[in-house]
């Protein structure tokens, strides 16, 4: 027992092991006020009652044979006494024959009260004030919306595997989700959204003792998170590398190395060919051939690829090969270094004395006067306005208008880099890196201060968002509200935006909320940051310049400017470096001259 989640998965395993038609899940406070499982299934006797909180009380092994075919979920008997020993515990239950059921209040391991009581057929189970008893553990508990995210993946995986069970999830008494008993395909939208509709292609192939159906996702829907990726062996959800390296695969050439394809997996095999409990939290599993199911999951994902003829698109990303600039970075840090180390190390990068805007030039030398490129475009590119704006708010030591005029020995290259000259060569600027870092550490301040200002909108919007993602959002609310989004909830899974964050885009309202989660979701499974570090990371991720915006020379002047108002100016939010230098002497051994 880790965590509310780990509860969650338990105790829906044992309703759906229960043969149940309906189960529902009740969290307050992300399952740490309570966790409550009811269900319609075949209930328990008052011994079996009392029972079920012993160590190794299963009821799933009556014969030996058991042993080797069982397909039901648990068979350790250990769930509930582990449940039990670490949080208080209130059990109804009935069977059909029983005209009256049986309570019981178990705490920390101890039977505290069984009594008759008049409930429906079914049983359920509230489990309280998880780890009340062991405050370290409890205190080791994630924020709300980490373990609100745990719990919402066990429950998808619960119903994925049982889509002819309705199941329904209620958060902090609101209605998450509501599935009715519907066929895979339909589950699979009710639980991640309409889109799926046109996104999903059916897999499917047999052999003697082992089966593969499910679905996959087109390629070009692929995402660049995890987390919509599940395998089920005889019907349970399992983790396997190995397996997702066939899949991944088999999409090899359709999607680009960094995206995961959408994919919901059933791999039926006869039992006598796995081992299912190596892991004791059962999520891994040891096939007898592993190399055979490889190779079956892989020929199935292709086939259905390549009988749905989708044919690859040829470009993903214009990568320029800047491969050989490489000789001048800096020596990377590990990023998950970099971001323990705050960012900077003085050590390594001394001669980046915590430059201010007024003085960072003197670092690097001064810019040449060398009048050259118009400025022509700035007025209909639109990031101007924003980066112009930034600038103004600027408390910069330096006149703006000599920054501008002078620095002409700037441009850009291939709508990704900056150069510009400084006094002892260059300075290369990854644009979309450098804008992350100065957008990071403006959220971030807004986040620790609660000051986001805010753009508000003539006429608001709405966003509809996939059930999952609204229970996310509910419990990120305070934080994405510091950012300066204002917004309400207009429906379920609707939110209305007033208004967004001030030195934000408007007009991607929509896809800005929806990369937020999306982006908390990634970070959360990444990286082990502080909440409002994500948040910031994700909003600046979402809202910087893209790699191939064209800049104007005001833009790009200003954008190393404000970079070098950074507290941490070398490095991306992600680890990235921003800027790399290229001395003289280095480009002249290029040569193969003398410096
Ligand atoms: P396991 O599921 O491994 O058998 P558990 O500790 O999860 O062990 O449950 C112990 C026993 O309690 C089960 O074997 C089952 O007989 C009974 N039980 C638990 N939950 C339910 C339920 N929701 N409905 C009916 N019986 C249940
Ligand atoms: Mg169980």
């Amino acid at each position: 027992m880790q965590r509310p989640a780990s509860a969650v998965k338990e105790l829906m395993e044992n309703a759906v092991d229960a043969g149940s038609t309906q189960v529902d899940l009740i969290v307050k406070e992300a399952g740490k006020l309570l966790v409550q499982v009811i269900d319609n299934g075949k209930g328990m006797s008052i011994t079996d009652a009392r029972m079920s909180f012993e160590r190794h009380a299963t009821s799933k092994i009556v014969k030996s044979e058991d042993l080797f075919s069982i397909r039901t979920f648990g068979f350790r008997g250990e769930a509930l006494a582990s449940i039990g020993a670490v949080a208080q515990v209130e059990m109804k239950t009935r069977r059909q024959e029983d005209e009256l059921g049986t309570c019981i209040k178990v705490e920390g391991s101890e039977v505290k009260e069984q009594s008759p009581i008049a409930c429906e057929q079914g049983t359920s189970i509230s489990v309280k004030n998880l780890f009340y008893n062991v405050p370290a553990r409890r205190s080791f508990l994630k924020s709300n919306p980490v373990e609100m995210k745990h719990i919402i993946d066990e429950f998808q995986r619960v119903a994925l595997s049982y889509p002819h069970i309705g199941f329904r999830l209620f958060q902090n008494d609101m209605e998450v989700y509501q599935l009715p008993s519907e066929k895979l395909s339909r589950r699979i939208v009710s639980l991640f959204g309409s889109a799926y509709k046109e996104q999903l292609i059916t897999c499917q192939e047999d052999m003697d003792f082992i089966k593969v159906h499910g679905y996959i996702g087109k390629p070009e829907h692929a995402k660049k998170t995890r987390g919509e990726q599940f395998f089920f062996v005889n019907n349970r959800f399992i983790r396997n590398n190995y397996l997702h390296h066939a899949i991944m695969n088999a999409y090899e050439d359709l999607i680009s190395s960094d995206q995961f394809p959408f994919y919901v997996l059933f791999i039926d095999i006869d039992p006598s060919h796995i081992d299912i409990n190596v892991h004791p939290t059962k999520t891994e599993i040891k096939f007898d051939d592993e190399k055979i199911v490889y190779a079956l999951v892989k020929a199935a994902v292709k086939k259905s690829l390549g009988t749905h003829s989708i044919t690859p698109s040829l470009d993903f990303e214009h990568n320029i090969n800047f491969d050989a600039l490489s000789n001048f970075n800096y020596p990377r840090t590990e990023p998950a270094h970099i971001e323990r180390d705050n960012g900077f190390s003085e050590k390594k990068f001394g001669s980046f004395q915590k430059p201010v805007p007024s003085d960072w030039q003197k670092l690097y030398g001064g810019f040449e006067r060398v009048p050259e490129q118009s400025d022509q475009d700035r007025e209909d590119n639109p990031t101007s306005k924003r980066v112009e704006s930034a600038a103004n708010s600027m408390e910069s030591g330096v006149s703006k208008d000599l920054l501008y005029t002078e620095n002409t020995s700037t441009f850009q290259l291939h709508g990704r880099y900056i150069i510009t000259q400084i006094k002892s060569g260059a300075l290369i600027v990854d644009q979309q890196a450098a804008h992350e870092r100065i957008l990071y550490e403006k959220y971030l301040t807004m986040l620790t201060n609660k000051s986001g200002a805010s753009q508000q909108f003539l006429f608001p919007q709405s966003v509809q968002l996939s059930p999952g993602d609204f229970a996310l959002l509910t419990e990120m609310e305070e934080e994405i509200r510091a950012l300066g989004f204002v917004f309400g909830v207009f429906s379920q899974n609707t939110v209305v935006i007033n208004g967004i964050p001030a030195d934000v885009q408007s007009g991607s309202e929509k896809e800005l909320f929806e990369g937020l989660i999306e982006q908390f979701k990634m970070n959360k499974s990444e990286l082990k940051i502080d909440k409002n570090e994500n948040l910031a990371r994700s909003l600046a991720r979402k809202s910087a310049i893209r790699t191939g915006t064209k800049l104007t020379l005001l833009e790009m002047n200003t954008l190393i400017d404000e970079l070098f108002a950074c507290k941490f100016p070398n490095y991306a939010p992600n680890g990235n470096l921003t800027i790399v230098t290229m001395e003289m002497g280095k480009i002249a051994k290029l040569f193969n001259r003398q410096a």
